[in-house]
Protein backbone atom coordinates (compact mmCIF):
# COMPACT_ATOMS: atom_id res chain seq x y z
CA UNK A 1 0.00 0.00 0.00
CA UNK A 2 1.14 3.70 -0.89
CA UNK A 3 -0.30 6.85 -0.60
CA UNK A 4 -0.07 8.16 -4.59
CA UNK A 5 -3.34 7.81 -5.63
CA UNK A 6 -5.81 9.62 -8.01
CA UNK A 7 -8.47 11.75 -7.19
CA UNK A 8 -10.88 13.21 -9.99
CA UNK A 9 -8.08 12.06 -12.83
CA UNK A 10 -4.96 14.10 -10.90
CA UNK A 11 -2.31 11.90 -9.41
CA UNK A 12 -1.44 12.89 -5.62
CA UNK A 13 0.81 12.16 -3.11
CA UNK A 14 -0.72 12.09 0.47
CA UNK A 15 -2.80 15.21 -0.08
CA UNK A 16 -0.99 16.76 -2.31
CA UNK A 17 -1.64 16.66 -6.31
CA UNK A 18 2.01 15.61 -7.86
CA UNK A 19 1.47 18.66 -10.63
CA UNK A 20 1.32 21.11 -8.16
CA UNK A 21 4.67 20.29 -6.78
CA UNK A 22 6.05 19.92 -10.18
CA UNK A 23 5.24 23.37 -10.96
CA UNK A 24 6.80 24.36 -8.05
CA UNK A 25 10.35 23.01 -8.41
CA UNK A 26 10.42 21.86 -11.71
CA UNK A 27 11.19 18.45 -13.03
CA UNK A 28 12.56 15.87 -13.21
CA UNK A 29 12.55 15.39 -9.07
CA UNK A 30 12.17 12.61 -6.97
CA UNK A 31 8.82 12.44 -4.34
CA UNK A 32 8.88 10.25 -1.26
CA UNK A 33 5.81 9.89 0.57
CA UNK A 34 6.16 10.16 4.26
CA UNK A 35 3.42 8.24 5.60
CA UNK A 36 4.25 5.51 3.14
CA UNK A 37 7.67 5.50 4.55
CA UNK A 38 6.52 5.24 7.77
CA UNK A 39 3.75 2.53 7.05
CA UNK A 40 6.27 -0.32 5.83
CA UNK A 41 9.28 0.93 8.14
CA UNK A 42 6.61 -0.23 11.16
CA UNK A 43 4.83 -3.08 9.02
CA UNK A 44 8.79 -4.32 8.75
CA UNK A 45 9.60 -3.94 12.45
CA UNK A 46 6.13 -4.77 13.96
CA UNK A 47 6.50 -7.90 12.70
CA UNK A 48 9.40 -8.70 14.97
CA UNK A 49 7.29 -7.49 17.86
CA UNK A 50 8.79 -10.00 21.13
CA UNK A 51 11.81 -10.76 19.41
CA UNK A 52 14.94 -8.47 20.40
CA UNK A 53 15.82 -6.55 17.16
CA UNK A 54 17.18 -3.75 15.62
CA UNK A 55 16.11 -2.75 11.93
CA UNK A 56 18.72 -0.95 10.19
CA UNK A 57 17.35 1.11 7.45
CA UNK A 58 19.84 0.30 4.38
CA UNK A 59 21.36 3.71 3.73
CA UNK A 60 22.20 2.62 0.33
CA UNK A 61 18.45 2.29 -0.88
CA UNK A 62 17.70 5.69 -0.02
CA UNK A 63 19.98 7.63 1.54
CA UNK A 64 18.56 11.18 1.72
CA UNK A 65 19.29 12.32 5.71
CA UNK A 66 15.52 13.84 6.03
CA UNK A 67 14.18 10.00 5.75
CA UNK A 68 17.30 8.87 7.17
CA UNK A 69 16.08 10.94 10.12
CA UNK A 70 12.70 9.49 9.95
CA UNK A 71 13.60 6.22 10.26
CA UNK A 72 15.49 6.84 13.59
CA UNK A 73 12.72 8.78 15.12
CA UNK A 74 10.82 5.15 14.55
CA UNK A 75 13.93 3.64 16.51
CA UNK A 76 15.32 2.64 13.19
CA UNK A 77 19.33 2.03 12.71
CA UNK A 78 21.19 2.54 9.59
CA UNK A 79 23.28 -0.48 7.93
CA UNK A 80 25.72 1.56 5.85
CA UNK A 81 28.16 0.28 3.42
CA UNK A 82 31.13 3.33 3.26
CA UNK A 83 32.30 6.39 4.90
CA UNK A 84 30.07 8.50 3.03
CA UNK A 85 27.27 6.44 4.43
CA UNK A 86 28.34 6.69 7.98
CA UNK A 87 28.75 10.41 8.06
CA UNK A 88 24.72 10.55 5.90
CA UNK A 89 23.69 8.59 9.11
CA UNK A 90 24.83 10.36 11.62
CA UNK A 91 23.92 13.35 10.06
CA UNK A 92 20.60 11.93 9.88
CA UNK A 93 20.47 11.49 13.51
CA UNK A 94 21.07 7.88 13.81
CA UNK A 95 22.68 6.89 17.08
CA UNK A 96 25.99 5.26 16.43
CA UNK A 97 24.52 2.14 18.58
CA UNK A 98 22.50 1.36 15.48
CA UNK A 99 24.86 1.35 12.89
CA UNK A 100 26.10 -1.80 11.21
CA UNK A 101 29.05 -1.44 8.68
CA UNK A 102 28.66 -3.90 6.01
CA UNK A 103 31.21 -4.11 2.57
CA UNK A 104 34.00 -5.89 1.44
CA UNK A 105 36.78 -3.32 0.65
CA UNK A 106 36.40 -0.65 3.89
CA UNK A 107 39.40 1.80 3.90
CA UNK A 108 41.73 2.25 6.86
CA UNK A 109 39.87 5.73 7.08
CA UNK A 110 36.69 4.51 6.45
CA UNK A 111 37.43 1.71 9.62
CA UNK A 112 39.07 4.55 12.13
CA UNK A 113 35.81 6.26 11.30
CA UNK A 114 33.46 3.67 12.44
CA UNK A 115 35.46 3.11 15.54
CA UNK A 116 35.28 7.12 16.11
CA UNK A 117 31.94 7.13 15.88
CA UNK A 118 31.38 4.03 17.83
CA UNK A 119 29.51 1.75 15.86
CA UNK A 120 27.06 -1.67 16.90
CA UNK A 121 28.94 -3.91 14.37
CA UNK A 122 31.56 -4.24 11.57
CA UNK A 123 30.68 -7.12 9.45
CA UNK A 124 33.98 -8.08 8.58
CA UNK A 125 34.51 -9.71 5.01
CA UNK A 126 37.74 -11.22 5.09
CA UNK A 127 40.75 -11.77 7.00
CA UNK A 128 43.03 -9.50 5.97
CA UNK A 129 39.70 -7.12 6.81
CA UNK A 130 39.96 -8.14 10.40
CA UNK A 131 43.93 -8.08 10.60
CA UNK A 132 42.99 -4.06 9.42
CA UNK A 133 40.53 -4.00 11.83
CA UNK A 134 42.86 -4.57 14.92
CA UNK A 135 45.32 -2.76 13.86
CA UNK A 136 43.22 0.30 13.94
CA UNK A 137 41.45 -0.56 17.07
CA UNK A 138 44.87 -1.04 18.88
CA UNK A 139 46.11 2.59 17.47
CA UNK A 140 43.35 4.18 18.67
CA UNK A 141 42.96 2.05 21.88
CA UNK A 142 39.93 1.02 21.43
CA UNK A 143 38.09 -2.57 20.96
CA UNK A 144 36.14 -2.92 17.64
CA UNK A 145 32.79 -4.86 17.90
CA UNK A 146 32.95 -7.45 14.99
CA UNK A 147 30.74 -9.81 13.22
CA UNK A 148 31.68 -11.64 10.12
CA UNK A 149 29.95 -11.42 7.56
CA UNK A 150 29.26 -15.25 6.08
CA UNK A 151 28.36 -16.63 2.68
CA UNK A 152 25.90 -19.67 3.16
CA UNK A 153 26.33 -20.28 -0.34
CA UNK A 154 22.54 -20.11 -0.83
CA UNK A 155 20.57 -19.16 -3.95
CA UNK A 156 18.30 -15.98 -3.75
CA UNK A 157 17.00 -16.50 -7.06
CA UNK A 158 17.02 -12.69 -8.72
CA UNK A 159 19.10 -10.65 -11.02
CA UNK A 160 22.31 -12.20 -10.93
CA UNK A 161 23.68 -8.60 -10.21
CA UNK A 162 21.94 -8.66 -6.68
CA UNK A 163 22.58 -12.04 -6.02
CA UNK A 164 25.41 -11.76 -2.90
CA UNK A 165 25.09 -14.94 -0.76
CA UNK A 166 25.95 -17.71 -3.60
CA UNK A 167 30.04 -19.14 -3.29
CA UNK A 168 31.02 -17.36 -6.38
CA UNK A 169 29.98 -14.24 -5.15
CA UNK A 170 32.55 -11.72 -3.81
CA UNK A 171 30.72 -11.03 -1.12
CA UNK A 172 31.57 -12.63 2.88
CA UNK A 173 33.60 -15.97 3.94
CA UNK A 174 32.66 -19.16 3.63
CA UNK A 175 31.34 -21.03 6.06
CA UNK A 176 34.46 -23.50 6.72
CA UNK A 177 36.87 -20.48 6.57
CA UNK A 178 34.73 -17.86 8.91
CA UNK A 179 35.30 -20.58 12.18
CA UNK A 180 38.50 -20.21 11.63
CA UNK A 181 38.39 -16.74 11.50
CA UNK A 182 36.07 -16.52 14.73
CA UNK A 183 38.70 -18.40 16.56
CA UNK A 184 41.53 -16.04 14.98
CA UNK A 185 39.53 -13.17 16.32
CA UNK A 186 38.13 -14.47 19.83
CA UNK A 187 41.95 -14.56 20.91
CA UNK A 188 42.62 -11.24 19.57
CA UNK A 189 43.72 -8.00 21.46
CA UNK A 190 41.06 -4.88 20.26
CA UNK A 191 38.74 -7.54 19.11
CA UNK A 192 35.15 -8.16 20.38
CA UNK A 193 33.78 -10.96 18.94
CA UNK A 194 29.74 -9.77 18.88
CA UNK A 195 27.83 -11.69 15.52
CA UNK A 196 27.26 -13.31 12.83
CA UNK A 197 26.00 -11.96 9.96
CA UNK A 198 24.99 -12.67 6.11
CA UNK A 199 22.99 -10.94 3.16
CA UNK A 200 22.19 -13.32 0.59
CA UNK A 201 20.84 -10.66 -2.26
CA UNK A 202 18.18 -7.99 -3.27
CA UNK A 203 14.76 -7.95 -4.42
CA UNK A 204 13.65 -11.97 -3.31
CA UNK A 205 10.13 -13.00 -3.84
CA UNK A 206 10.32 -16.06 -1.77
CA UNK A 207 10.73 -16.78 2.01
CA UNK A 208 13.24 -20.56 1.48
CA UNK A 209 16.09 -18.97 0.55
CA UNK A 210 16.04 -16.92 3.33
CA UNK A 211 14.86 -19.66 5.83
CA UNK A 212 17.82 -21.79 4.52
CA UNK A 213 20.10 -18.99 4.93
CA UNK A 214 18.92 -18.60 8.54
CA UNK A 215 19.26 -22.50 9.06
CA UNK A 216 22.82 -22.38 8.22
CA UNK A 217 23.59 -20.01 10.20
CA UNK A 218 22.11 -21.68 13.08
CA UNK A 219 24.40 -24.66 12.77
CA UNK A 220 27.27 -21.95 12.90
CA UNK A 221 26.63 -20.63 15.37
CA UNK A 222 26.49 -24.33 17.01
CA UNK A 223 29.20 -24.76 15.92
CA UNK A 224 30.99 -21.56 17.44
CA UNK A 225 29.26 -22.34 20.81
CA UNK A 226 31.37 -25.53 20.99
CA UNK A 227 34.56 -23.02 20.27
CA UNK A 228 33.32 -21.35 23.31
CA UNK A 229 32.24 -18.22 21.10
CA UNK A 230 28.78 -16.93 21.98
CA UNK A 231 27.11 -14.41 19.53
CA UNK A 232 25.14 -11.31 20.99
CA UNK A 233 23.94 -10.25 17.55
CA UNK A 234 22.39 -12.52 14.24
CA UNK A 235 22.08 -10.28 11.57
CA UNK A 236 20.00 -11.49 8.07
CA UNK A 237 20.81 -8.76 5.76
CA UNK A 238 18.02 -7.28 3.82
CA UNK A 239 16.51 -8.57 0.37
CA UNK A 240 12.95 -8.58 0.80
CA UNK A 241 11.47 -7.75 -2.42
CA UNK A 242 8.55 -5.56 -3.66
CA UNK A 243 6.15 -5.55 -6.87
CA UNK A 244 7.50 -3.35 -9.32
CA UNK A 245 5.36 -5.38 -11.81
CA UNK A 246 3.61 -8.83 -10.75
CA UNK A 247 6.07 -9.82 -8.75
CA UNK A 248 4.49 -11.52 -5.63
CA UNK A 249 6.77 -11.36 -3.04
CA UNK A 250 6.46 -11.99 0.78
CA UNK A 251 4.38 -9.96 2.68
CA UNK A 252 6.78 -8.66 5.50
CA UNK A 253 4.72 -10.28 8.23
CA UNK A 254 5.05 -13.29 6.89
CA UNK A 255 8.78 -13.31 6.35
CA UNK A 256 9.10 -12.14 9.80
CA UNK A 257 7.01 -14.84 11.38
CA UNK A 258 9.18 -17.59 9.00
CA UNK A 259 12.47 -16.24 10.63
CA UNK A 260 11.13 -16.26 14.08
CA UNK A 261 9.80 -19.83 13.87
CA UNK A 262 12.90 -20.73 12.48
CA UNK A 263 15.00 -19.06 15.48
CA UNK A 264 13.21 -20.92 17.67
CA UNK A 265 14.51 -20.13 21.26
CA UNK A 266 18.11 -18.70 20.19
CA UNK A 267 19.23 -16.25 22.68
CA UNK A 268 20.46 -13.30 20.92
CA UNK A 269 19.28 -9.98 18.98
CA UNK A 270 18.25 -10.02 15.52
CA UNK A 271 19.82 -7.52 12.95
CA UNK A 272 17.48 -6.76 10.51
CA UNK A 273 19.27 -4.48 6.90
CA UNK A 274 15.79 -3.37 5.01
CA UNK A 275 16.19 -0.72 2.29
CA UNK A 276 14.04 -1.75 -0.52
CA UNK A 277 10.96 -3.12 1.02
CA UNK A 278 10.86 -0.03 2.76
CA UNK A 279 11.82 2.49 0.56
CA UNK A 280 11.30 1.17 -2.76
CA UNK A 281 7.32 1.72 -2.81
CA UNK A 282 7.59 4.72 -1.09
CA UNK A 283 8.96 7.25 -3.97
CA UNK A 284 8.40 7.81 -7.60
CA UNK A 285 9.99 9.79 -10.34
CA UNK A 286 8.05 12.66 -12.11
CA UNK A 287 9.25 13.62 -15.62
CA UNK A 288 7.99 15.90 -18.45
CA UNK A 289 7.72 14.68 -21.49
CA UNK A 290 9.94 16.61 -24.20
CA UNK A 291 9.28 15.30 -27.44
CA UNK A 292 7.03 12.66 -29.16
CA UNK A 293 8.46 11.45 -31.82
CA UNK A 294 7.73 8.48 -34.96
CA UNK A 295 10.98 6.98 -36.44
CA UNK A 296 9.75 5.48 -39.50
CA UNK A 297 11.85 3.30 -42.20
CA UNK A 298 12.42 0.26 -40.44
CA UNK A 299 10.07 -2.88 -39.94
CA UNK A 300 7.45 -0.85 -37.92
CA UNK A 301 7.35 2.53 -37.67
CA UNK A 302 8.66 3.20 -33.78
CA UNK A 303 6.92 5.85 -31.60
CA UNK A 304 8.95 7.51 -28.92
CA UNK A 305 8.34 9.26 -25.85
CA UNK A 306 11.09 11.53 -25.03
CA UNK A 307 11.13 13.00 -20.99
CA UNK A 308 13.48 14.84 -19.10
CA UNK A 309 14.64 12.11 -16.50
CA UNK A 310 17.51 9.85 -17.96
CA UNK A 311 19.74 6.54 -16.73
CA UNK A 312 22.06 9.15 -15.07
CA UNK A 313 18.13 9.91 -12.60
CA UNK A 314 17.52 6.27 -12.87
CA UNK A 315 19.71 4.21 -14.06
CA UNK A 316 17.48 0.77 -13.30
CA UNK A 317 15.73 0.16 -16.53
CA UNK A 318 19.59 0.39 -18.40
CA UNK A 319 21.61 -1.63 -15.62
CA UNK A 320 19.13 -4.70 -14.92
CA UNK A 321 16.63 -3.98 -17.64
CA UNK A 322 14.29 -3.36 -14.63
CA UNK A 323 10.58 -2.88 -15.25
CA UNK A 324 8.60 0.29 -13.56
CA UNK A 325 5.13 1.26 -14.20
CA UNK A 326 4.61 4.45 -15.80
CA UNK A 327 1.57 6.43 -15.50
CA UNK A 328 0.23 10.00 -16.17
CA UNK A 329 -0.01 12.68 -13.52
CA UNK A 330 -3.35 13.27 -15.29
CA UNK A 331 -5.67 10.76 -16.44
CA UNK A 332 -6.87 11.18 -19.95
CA UNK A 333 -9.24 9.13 -21.67
CA UNK A 334 -7.72 6.12 -21.36
CA UNK A 335 -6.19 5.68 -25.03
CA UNK A 336 -3.49 4.41 -25.48
CA UNK A 337 0.12 3.66 -27.88
CA UNK A 338 3.20 1.39 -27.81
CA UNK A 339 5.75 3.43 -27.31
CA UNK A 340 9.05 3.28 -25.93
CA UNK A 341 10.14 5.80 -22.68
CA UNK A 342 13.63 7.31 -23.16
CA UNK A 343 15.97 10.17 -21.52
CA UNK A 344 17.96 12.79 -23.62
CA UNK A 345 21.16 11.05 -23.17
CA UNK A 346 23.35 9.75 -25.75
CA UNK A 347 23.04 5.93 -25.21
CA UNK A 348 20.65 3.63 -26.73
CA UNK A 349 20.64 1.88 -23.28
CA UNK A 350 18.95 4.81 -21.84
CA UNK A 351 15.27 4.59 -21.76
CA UNK A 352 12.60 4.33 -19.01
CA UNK A 353 10.47 1.64 -20.82
CA UNK A 354 10.47 0.04 -23.71
CA UNK A 355 7.68 -1.68 -25.98
CA UNK A 356 5.27 -0.04 -23.13
CA UNK A 357 1.75 0.31 -23.85
CA UNK A 358 1.35 3.84 -22.72
CA UNK A 359 -1.91 6.27 -22.44
CA UNK A 360 -1.44 8.74 -25.52
CA UNK A 361 0.35 11.53 -24.05
CA UNK A 362 1.76 15.02 -25.71
CA UNK A 363 4.75 17.38 -24.95
CA UNK A 364 4.75 19.03 -22.29
CA UNK A 365 2.67 16.20 -20.22
CA UNK A 366 3.72 15.10 -16.49
CA UNK A 367 4.78 11.14 -16.12
CA UNK A 368 5.31 9.48 -12.62
CA UNK A 369 8.04 6.63 -12.59
CA UNK A 370 6.62 4.27 -9.96
CA UNK A 371 8.78 2.13 -7.45
CA UNK A 372 11.59 4.34 -7.72
CA UNK A 373 12.03 5.50 -4.06
CA UNK A 374 14.81 2.72 -3.58
CA UNK A 375 18.26 2.57 -5.84
CA UNK A 376 16.49 5.76 -7.46
CA UNK A 377 18.22 8.75 -6.60
CA UNK A 378 21.08 7.06 -4.69
CA UNK A 379 22.33 5.39 -8.06
CA UNK A 380 21.94 8.93 -9.92
CA UNK A 381 24.89 10.14 -11.19
CA UNK A 382 26.00 13.60 -13.59
CA UNK A 383 26.61 12.21 -16.42
CA UNK A 384 26.19 13.82 -19.81
CA UNK A 385 26.91 16.64 -16.83
CA UNK A 386 23.07 16.80 -16.13
CA UNK A 387 22.26 18.16 -12.79
CA UNK A 388 20.61 15.59 -10.31
CA UNK A 389 17.29 15.95 -9.70
CA UNK A 390 15.74 17.24 -6.62
CA UNK A 391 14.08 15.18 -3.89
CA UNK A 392 10.79 16.56 -2.53
CA UNK A 393 9.01 14.76 0.60
CA UNK A 394 5.10 15.16 1.31
CA UNK A 395 4.00 15.29 4.74
CA UNK A 396 0.44 14.85 4.27
CA UNK A 397 -0.60 18.16 2.45
CA UNK A 398 2.67 19.85 2.87
CA UNK A 399 5.60 19.35 0.26
CA UNK A 400 9.14 19.69 1.24
CA UNK A 401 12.31 20.34 -0.68
CA UNK A 402 14.66 17.56 1.44
CA UNK A 403 17.44 18.20 -1.56
CA UNK A 404 17.08 20.92 -3.99
CA UNK A 405 18.07 20.26 -7.66
CA UNK A 406 21.77 20.77 -8.23
CA UNK A 407 23.28 23.33 -10.69
CA UNK A 408 25.91 23.55 -13.34
CA UNK A 409 28.22 25.59 -10.73
CA UNK A 410 27.73 22.17 -8.95
CA UNK A 411 28.47 19.85 -11.46
CA UNK A 412 32.32 21.73 -11.84
CA UNK A 413 32.72 21.92 -7.92
CA UNK A 414 36.26 21.49 -7.11
CA UNK A 415 37.32 21.38 -11.50
CA UNK A 416 40.28 24.14 -12.24
CA UNK A 417 41.76 25.17 -15.36
CA UNK A 418 45.79 24.14 -14.87
CA UNK A 419 47.68 27.12 -13.96
CA UNK A 420 49.83 28.56 -16.97
CA UNK A 421 53.15 29.66 -16.27
C1 LIG B 1 22.03 -3.78 -0.17
C2 LIG B 1 22.13 -4.37 1.17
C3 LIG B 1 21.00 -4.46 1.99
C4 LIG B 1 19.63 -4.01 1.57
O1 LIG B 1 19.07 -4.82 0.58
P1 LIG B 1 17.55 -4.62 0.15
O2 LIG B 1 17.36 -5.63 -0.90
O3 LIG B 1 17.41 -3.23 -0.34
O4 LIG B 1 16.71 -4.88 1.34
C5 LIG B 1 21.16 -4.98 3.26
N1 LIG B 1 22.38 -5.42 3.70
C6 LIG B 1 23.48 -5.34 2.93
C7 LIG B 1 24.77 -5.82 3.46
C8 LIG B 1 23.39 -4.83 1.64
O5 LIG B 1 24.49 -4.78 0.88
Amino acid sequence: MHHFQYKNNELFCEDVPVAEIATSVGTPFYLYSEATLTRHFEAFDRGFDGTDHVTCFAVKACSNIAILNLFASLGGGADIVSGGELFRALKGGVPAERIIYSGVGKTEAELSQGLDAGILMFNVESPLELDRLQKVALDQGKTAPVAFRVNPDVDPQTHAYISTGLAKNKFGISVEEALLEYVRARDMEGIDVRGVSCHIGSQLTQIDPFIEALRKLKQFVDRLEEEGISIDYLDLGGGVGITYEDEQPPHPHDYARAIKEELGDMNCTLVLEPGRVIAGNAGILVTQVQYTKVNTGGEKDKHFVIVDAAMNDLTRPSLYGAYHEIIPVTRGDGETQMVDIVGPICETGDFMARDRSLPVVQQDDLLAIMSSGAYGFTMASNYNSRPRAAEVLVRGDKFHVIRTRENFNDLIRGESLLETD
